[in-house]
């Protein structure tokens, strides 16, 4: 790969700021300072150094956001902030997409890769990943919902879901629950609350397959997964 592009990738800038780099001397490629953006890097062998840190190529990024509410789950709106307004250049760079949607006033876990392939993995009806939700739920949530939930309920179109695993955390005029579903079909934890009669207020992701998402995360921040959590995904 040309070295201009490797560095642009990593996120040291455009082509025109790589050049720049380079002219300040500040790129070394094993161990001599390179002159030549057009040179060619194997990103397997050559140690490549900028200021001093060596560069570790990598194609693919994995982020873990704990998405606020008010973002949309896209990677472009012509007038909402999207998730990926939330990240640094560098990471932008990359250019991830949410892998599945949350809604707008939905928080929580959400996956932020440019690997296709773990994207599909994750979304794949035929893949049954399941997802966790915590929700609080205005109305009483009683045990006639859950066995409703699990043998699967008839959505406002028609469809009939599959069966979903619902807790109740606690129930009241207010209710909370946990509920975990395989499918995601569109807002579809507010539409089979709403086949039972009650209403979603507050809705977070907590879990996608084994992927928890770290509660030391603010609203709106991220971080890279750990290798151990890219491992059990894939
Ligand atoms: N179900 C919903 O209703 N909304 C979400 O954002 C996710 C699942």
């Amino acid at each position: 790969m040309r070295l201009d592009k490797l560095l642009s990738n990593m996120g040291y800038g455009s082509r025109k700021e790589v050049k720049l780099l380079l002219k300040s001397k500040a790129v070394e490629v094993n161990g001599a300072v390179a002159k030549d953006v057009s040179m060619h890097v194997d990103t397997e062998k050559d140690a490549i150094v900028v200021y001093g840190e060596e560069v570790i190529y990598t194609e693919f990024i994995y982020l873990m956001m704990n998405k606020p509410p008010g973002v949309i789950s896209a990677t472009e709106d012509k007038k909402d902030e999207t998730v990926i307004d939330l990240l640094d250049p560098v990471a932008q760079h990359f250019k991830p997409f949410p892998v599945g949607r949350l809604d707008k006033d939905t928080e929580g876990l959400l996956i932020l890769t440019n690997d296709g392939h773990l994207s599909h993995q994750l979304l794949s009806p035929k893949k049954h990943v399941p997802k966790l939700y915590f929700a609080i739920i205005d109305g009483r949530v009683t045990e006639e919902d859950v066995k409703k939930f699990k043998e699967g309920v008839t959505l406002d179109d028609g469809y009939f879901t599959k069966p979903g695993d619902l807790t109740i955390l606690s129930s009241g005029e207010v209710s909370e629950i946990e509920l975990t579903i395989m499918e995601g079909k569109f807002h579809q934890v507010k539409r089979m609350f709403e086949s039972v009669g009650k209403k979603v207020t507050y809705l977070k992701r907590m879990r996608m397959g084994s992927l928890q998402l770290d509660e030391t995360l603010e609203l709106g921040d991220y971080r890279p997964l750990t290798e151990a959590e890219l491992e059990a995904l894939q």
